[in-house]
């Protein structure tokens, strides 16, 4: 594919790096030149310098689009940028998704630090206190066990959502007048979390029965939570494909 523009800052440069996976453009002296991710990278630093956040995450997804995968700390780089622009954008969860990407391709130390900042020992996004942490997680694992139970796998309407919402919160308020979690270290409560069975109304109490192992547990490897991931990402498990997914990654079917 061919593209000529004139190097300049603005409108042009957006245009490109939307609608052309690659290109060629001509500089001012005439002499054309491959268009590649490192100049759509580039591009995106000095938006992002600039405060331009909107167009260097757009930047580094045309950065990220472009890159060829066998250049693993390249693209670990562009993951990396593009979840600082997602976490300047406020969303967060977007932003560590990105980073554990990032870290599967290279381990750069600065990405390290960002998910040790942003993430809990869960391998979610922290939250402003520990009890928080733990609720997140006791709501995510029972959603998913409760859209599990569901043969459609989904929530169907924000009334069915807040219904779920308030038996799980029940459900946390009777463990928290309990004091059961003091002493418990993460694992034991990602156990304890994963057995604590709420009755769902409804048809669900008979597919209970009837599921599989495998859903009732949702793959989580408990003995080796901290251990480096089986599948050679070289992320703990945590982080990885035991990873537990945000209550808004299940509801919006990202996960
Ligand atoms: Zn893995």
């Amino acid at each position: 594919m061919k593209y000529t523009f004139e190097l300049q800052r603005g409108q042009e440069k957006s245009i490109v790096a939307r609608d052309l996976y690659s290109c060629y453009f001509t500089d001012m002296e005439g002499s054309e030149k491959f268009f590649t991710h490192s100049i759509f990278l580039d591009m995106g630093l000095d938006a992002l310098e600039d405060g331009k956040t909107e167009e260097a995450l757009e930047l580094f997804r045309a950065a990220s689009r472009t890159c060829p995968e066998h250049l693993s700390r390249e693209v670990s780089r562009i993951l990396y940028y593009t979840g600082l622009a997602l976490q300047k954008l406020g969303s967060v969860g977007r932003a560590v998704r990105s980073w554990i990407s990032a870290e599967r391709y290279h381990h750069f130390p600065f990405i390290a630090e960002m998910l040790e900042k942003y993430t809990n020992d869960y391998g979610m996004v922290r939250q402003s206190t520990p009890e928080l942490d733990d609720w997140v997680a006791f709501y995510s694992i029972q959603l998913k066990r409760y859209m599990a139970l569901k043969p459609s796998g989904k929530i169907g309407t924000f009334a069915e959502q807040d219904m779920v919402r308030e038996l799980i919160l029940d459900a946390w308020q009777t463990i928290c007048e309990s004091n059961e979690l003091e002493l418990m270290g993460t694992i034991e409560k990602l156990e304890y979390f994963q057995s604590y069975s709420i009755i769902f109304p409804t048809t669900t109490m008979l597919y209970q029965d009837l599921l599989p192992q495998s859903l009732r547990r949702s793959g989580c490897y408990y003995q080796n939570y901290t251990a480096p991931c089986s599948c050679g990402s070289g992320l703990p498990n945590y982080l990885c494909c035991g990873r537990t997914p945000s209550p808004e990654e299940l509801l919006s079917g990202a996960e």
